[in-house]
């Protein structure tokens, strides 16, 4: 038996020319009707068949096929983490990563994950990094002034950016030495940066006999008071109370004080860095234009630091005088010793054993030895930023994939583009993706100053009152996190997680109604050849190949919210609330190996396997659970070993979408018609002008009149008749309703709309016992369906 479009007649013959066309053509409907979104509109029904799997308590039950699995509807409270936690052990989840490499059968994909936490655990969210922008000058430029205590000094007066007419005007004294915005100016106009305070804060020699070895916020600024006084140079002196720095550990005024630092100076690099970052992919786009940005604002970039621990930076330092030593030499027998060592050997080993003996002998062997090892060590941005030196050992590999907060286009990612451009001539990167930070619900940000971060691992596990803080799983959180659009800022909160928590659990019911449903079902040999599937099982494959390719495009866009849409609208919208609403009796009530049923479960069989790969990278706990639960699985050891979606071309067929929405357009005609009525208690006469459209619906109905066809199956009524003419006689007890429907085939070379009529009236006959049909002639006896299934048992 075949239920394909056979072409019979001209119209047909159209359509079967179109259905060898790759191209879907465009449906064009009459006002209100877009596209797939059509199906938004269909009604939901009160079906016989619908009731069946809960109610059906009747002689008859145990000839009906209800769906059958151990899938558990839903996981409650701790179920949900302890079950993932389960999968992880029996799927091998710890072993797939190797398990991947060592297969090798594809082209291997480098995300570097980074970077590097110096301290703390991850947590779902980071603050926000804001930019300031450093306002307007006044015109004071030219003139000189005397120093007041350095007869003979003329300091010049010079234009600065800073000093604004919001704070006050006038001439302000500067000191290069001693703030960022000074030391701009010094820069600027070549001034010297004279540094008279040394590392304890107070006055050197340089400062002058009465002034040296004094503390500078103490007793200096006492005897600069005092000199002031004797020279009459003071006018007048007040306490003033204004901000300043504070040191956040010892409660102590902070002495902001130039300091010699390790610069890479990056002008050079930066006009190839900003070259080859054209050819890196951004995710967002505009995530490339910030970055840009931020290295255009970068003349140089400090790369040393004074803490305490740290990576050192190898330089050896002049005891006495202003010298330092570094070269290959020195830097290979540190790398060496580092390699054996650990990089402690900086701090634990005497100078002479980290200088190689060439160099001590240049020198003058170890007792003329004057250099001592730097206390300085590196920026942690130098070492996360040359992380792709060991992530990506080729000199031309580059990582597919570099993910981070939008803070590291600054940072990381800039620190990790400018030390690969430095040393190869590469970015280290193919494609950066950018992301969003995480806000709490009322659109805060999250940190740890505000105490509102939130730990997933407890969102996965749940806190210590687990009402309050419930265990969500990690499927949820990941759902969470592919949903929300990353690229921007996403809030986080019980909300939010609730509603994840919702997708999920109608995702599962969806599920669970596949696995029941394909109990039995073996597609190796109970498979129905595509041609020969009701067209409504087919128009479903159909579907699947235009889902299965906009999931992958979207995963390869890194658009994990698209495919969370792009399933969500499935699952609801094409599935639950269209097609298992009308295959319920054809599933329950036909034969167990019957045509029609094979058909719905060939298709079924499909749906399940593109779905389960679709959302196994986003839900991957619930991906196994299914896989591990699919009946004909032959050897269910993990959904991850065994590949990607696996479409048909021959799914995509033109003419289905036509065949499907037209009569859907009649359906919803005819629910329309019966508000909150049982669709099942009314008959339909279906009356299509001779065309392509009568010709169409005809595939689905060859019979006049029908209760068990293609086409009365998605009416969901008693019987259907389809006519190409008015009736002789209807009764005046009759609903109708009139409408067209324009096909628009082959990019609409073919076009042609057609009218048609939907009368609806009370059906005659009883429900069968069996099915909850009305198509039984007394509600003792069964419909002929169920009376030749039976029967045939
Ligand atoms: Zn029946």
């Amino acid at each position: 038996m075949r239920w394909g479009l056979h072409p019979r007649g001209p119209g047909a013959a159209a359509l079967a020319a179109a259905r060898n066309l790759w191209v879907s053509p465009r449906l064009r409907c009459h006002p209100g009707w877009r596209g797939t979104t059509r199906r938004l509109l269909v009604r939901s029904v009160t079906g016989a068949s619908n009731q069946l799997q809960s109610s059906n308590n009747g002689r008859y039950r145990d000839t009906v096929l209800l769906p059958q699995t151990s899938f558990p509807m839903k996981l409650l409270g701790r179920q949900q983490p302890d079950t993932e936690l389960e999968i992880q052990q029996k799927c091998g989840f710890s072993e797939l990563y190797s398990w991947q490499r060592e297969r090798k059968v594809k082209t291997e994909f480098c995300l570097h994950d980074g970077p590097p936490y110096a301290n703390g655990d991850p947590h779902v969210g980071h603050a926000l990094n804001k930019w300031f922008s450093f306002p307007t000058g006044v015109d004071l430029e030219n003139g000189t002034c005397a120093h007041p205590l350095i007869p003979d000094k003329a300091s010049p007066l010079l234009p600065a950016n800073h000093v604004t007419m919001t704070k006050g005007t006038g001439l302000v004294h500067t000191a290069p030495a001693h703030g960022m915005e000074d030391y701009s100016v010094a820069s600027q106009h070549s001034l010297p940066t004279d540094c008279l305070v040394d590392e304890d804060g107070v006055f050197t020699d340089v400062a002058g006999p009465e002034l040296q070895n004094k503390a500078v916020l103490e007793e200096g600024t006492d005897v600069v008071i005092k000199m002031l006084q004797a020279s009459k140079h003071l006018l007048k002196e007040e306490k003033l109370v204004h901000s300043y720095p504070y040191d956040w550990r010892t409660k102590k005024p902070v002495v902001i004080r130039a300091s010699k630092q390790w610069f890479v100076n990056i002008t050079d690099i930066k006009a190839t860095a900003k070259e080859l970052l054209k050819k890196v992919k951004f995710i967002p786009g505009s995530a490339l234009n910030a970055m840009v940005e931020t290295l255009d604002r970068r003349p140089y970039w400090c790369i040393s630091r004074q803490r305490v621990w740290g990576v050192p930076i190898p330089v050896f330092h002049h005891k006495t005088k202003d010298e330092f030593l570094i070269n290959s030499q020195t830097t290979e027998h540190i790398i060496k010793l580092v390699e054996q060592h650990g990089s402690d050997v900086w701090w634990t080993l005497p100078p002479e054993q980290l200088l190689p003996e060439e160099v001590l002998s240049q020198v003058g062997g170890p007792d003329a030895l004057e250099y001592a090892p730097g206390q300085d060590i590196l920026d942690i941005w130098f070492d996360s930023g040359t992380s792709w030196s060991y992530v990506l050992p080729g000199t031309d590999q580059r990582a597919d994939l570099y993910l981070e907060g939008k803070d590291q286009l600054g940072g990381w990612f800039q620190s990790s583009l400018l030390t690969s451009v430095a040393t190869r001539k590469k970015a280290p990167f193919k494609t950066v993706v950018v992301h969003g930070f995480t806000l709490g619900e009322k659109g805060e940000k999250m940190s740890k100053s505000l105490g509102n971060v939130i730990d997933p691992d407890v969102v996965i596990n749940g806190g210590q009152d687990q009402n309050k803080e419930p265990p969500y799983g990690a499927d949820v959180l990941r759902w969470w996190v592919a949903e929300s659009n990353v690229f921007n800022e996403v809030t986080i909160s019980p909300s939010v997680l609730n509603a994840a928590r919702d997708d999920i659990s109608k995702l599962r019911n969806t599920l669970r109604f596949l696995l029941g449903n394909v109990a039995g079902f073996n597609p190796e040999t109970d498979s129905v050849p595509v041609n020969d599937m009701y067209v409504i099982d087919q128009y479903m494959l159909h579907l699947l190949q235009d889902l299965a390719n906009k999931i992958t495009d979207s995963y390869k866009q890194y658009d994990f919210g698209k495919v969370v849409r792009l399933l969500r609208a499935f699952y609801t919208r094409e599935l639950s609330n269209f097609y298992f609403s009308i295959i319920k009796d054809r599933l329950y009530c036909e034969p167990a190996g019957g045509p029609k049923r094979r058909s719905c479960q060939t298709a079924l069989a499909e749906i399940l396997d593109v779905v389960l790969r679709s959302l196994a990278p986003i839900l991957p706990h619930l991906a196994e659970e299914v896989f591990q639960h699919i009946p004909y699985s032959k050897e269910p050891k993990s959904v991850f070993r065994t590949g990607w979606i696996r479409t048909s071309s021959i799914w995509k067929k033109p003419g289905l979408e036509e065949a499907i929405e037209s009569t859907c357009a009649m359906r919803d005609s005819f629910l329309g018609s019966i508000p909150g009525k049982n669709a099942a208690e009314y008959k339909v006469i279906i009356v299509i002008e001779p065309g392509l459209l009568f010709e169409i619906i005809e595939m689905l109905q060859a019979e006049e009149t029908s209760s068990t066809s293609q086409l009365n199956e998605l009416m969901m009524a008693s019987q259907t008749t389809l006519l190409s003419q008015e009736p002789r006689s209807v009764t005046t007890d009759v609903i109708e309703r009139k409408g067209t429907f324009l096909i628009n085939l082959e990019g609409g070379d073919i076009r042609e709309e057609s009218s048609y009529k939907v009368i609806v009236m009370p059906t005659t006959k009883e429900k069968c016992p069996r099915c909850w049909k009305y198509t039984a002639e007394s509600p003792d006896t069964l419909c002929p369906r169920c009376a030749e299934v039976v029967g045939g048992k």
